[in-house]
């Protein structure tokens, strides 16, 4: 399957297929991507073993010449300082400006080789080939940062990829904990944008969930494609984009607060889109959004509870660093009706304090 994300001349594909990996070095001749630069291949200590032979074979084969940088897996990696040992291996690997620079993983790896990407010489060419569920999300769009000990993806840029190579087979090794958390983010895409598609997930949940490659290949190109479409209309986050952080207010506020190692992103944002539902149903909106919310993400074995051991002020805290805090009052994406959100930037403090003691009483 071929999507294209329409964005004038940063327009790119998305491939989404089996055996794609192996094909990697077809697929940058195909697009011009230049041979006498070297490549810079970015992954993490997980899918190292796994997959990076395969890509730098099929790039060798094909006459390019590749250099790699292995950090260690998770979320801690997307940082500066790992972002400067990134670019210590661009700099010594001997990358010029004709350069790609390639993140092959899940969504850490896709932010920081996106954001080298971004600034390496003011900016070189740059491949996504993710490796996770969740990177159908990451890997569309050309957001790319590194989070600050304060704040989630706080240093950043916008810089779309030439080409997102998306291999399907390779979700096969994917831990449970993964396969559940990149799952949050395709349940959200159908939440924002599209009922009928959250209902497909609802019904397909243990297909899903056993990595039927059926229902992946449909539920990841129906993710992709929802995304892609919201990107094109507004690249910047000017408006429309901004429905995309359903569920993210409060999620990234609770990954900063369990330093980066407690919740998984989707996992996080699982809670987020529970605590949206709920706020939406405070305001007015009918409590069926909100039953309904939880039930397709619990289904998936995703948490919807807050959890107890934080209290309401370190959540609202690292809430108040967010991107989306102006004026004592919060942005926060709502839900209007299952497949339908809305922007609201009046959201106080006190609505929030009440919707993180009810969804604690949940726990
Ligand atoms: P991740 O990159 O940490 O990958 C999850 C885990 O799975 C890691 O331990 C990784 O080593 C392992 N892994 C990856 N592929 C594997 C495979 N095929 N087999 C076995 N193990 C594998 O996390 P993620 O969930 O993919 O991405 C989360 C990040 O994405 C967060 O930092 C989030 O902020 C970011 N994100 C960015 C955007 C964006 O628009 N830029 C959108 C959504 C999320
Ligand atoms: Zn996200």
């Amino acid at each position: 399957r071929t999507l294209q994300v329409d964005l004038g001349e940063r327009s790119y594909p998305i491939y989404i297929g089996g055996g794609l990996l192996g094909r990697a070095g077809e697929f940058f001749e195909q697009h011009g991507l230049a041979k006498k630069s070297p490549v810079l291949i970015v992954t993490d200590d997980h899918v190292a073993p796994l997959y990076l032979d395969t890509v730098t074979k099929s790039l060798s084969e094909q006459g390019y010449r590749v250099v790699s940088k292995v950090v260690k897996a998770g979320e801690k990696s997307k940082s500066l300082e790992v972002f400067e040992d990134v670019m210590t291996a661009a700099i010594e690997g001997g990358l010029d400006r004709h350069s790609a620079v390639v993140a092959l993983g899940g969504g850490v790896v896709g932010d920081l080789a996106g954001f080298v990407a971004a600034s390496y010489m003011r900016g070189v060419s740059f491949v996504q080939m993710p490796t996770t569920i969740l990177a159908h999300d990451s890997s569309v769009g050309g957001k790319v940062a590194v989070n600050h000990r304060l704040a989630k993806n706080m240093i950043g840029a916008f810089h779309q990829p030439k080409m997102v190579l998306y291999d399907v087979d390779s979700l096969q090794t994917l831990p449970i904990r993964e396969v559940r958390a990149g799952l949050s983010e395709m349940v959200k895409h159908g939440l924002i944008w599209n009922a009928a598609f959250a209902d497909w997930c609802r019904q397909h949940t243990a297909d899903l969930l056993a990595l039927d490659p059926e229902a992946l290949g449909y539920g990841l190109t129906q993710g992709c494609s929802i995304k892609a479409q919201v990107v094109s209309v507004d690249e910047r986050e000017q408006g429309l984009r901004a429905i995309l952080n359903l569920g993210h207010t409060l999620g990234h506020a609770l990954e900063a607060i369990g330093g980066y190692g407690e919740f998984l992103h989707g996992e996080a944002i699982s809670i987020g889109m529970a605590a949206a539902a709920k706020l939406a149903v405070n305001r007015g909106r009918d409590l069926s959004i909100y039953e309904e919310t939880v039930s397709v993400l619990k289904g998936f074995g995703l948490p919807t509870a807050m959890p107890q051991q934080h209290d309401e002020h370190a959540i609202i805290a690292a809430m108040m660093h967010d991107k989306k805090f102006k004026e004592q009052q919060l942005v926060f994406v709502l839900p209007v009706e299952i497949g339908k959100v809305e922007i609201v930037a009046d959201v106080t403090l006190d609505e929030v304090r009440r919707v993180i003691a009810e969804l604690k009483e949940e726990g």
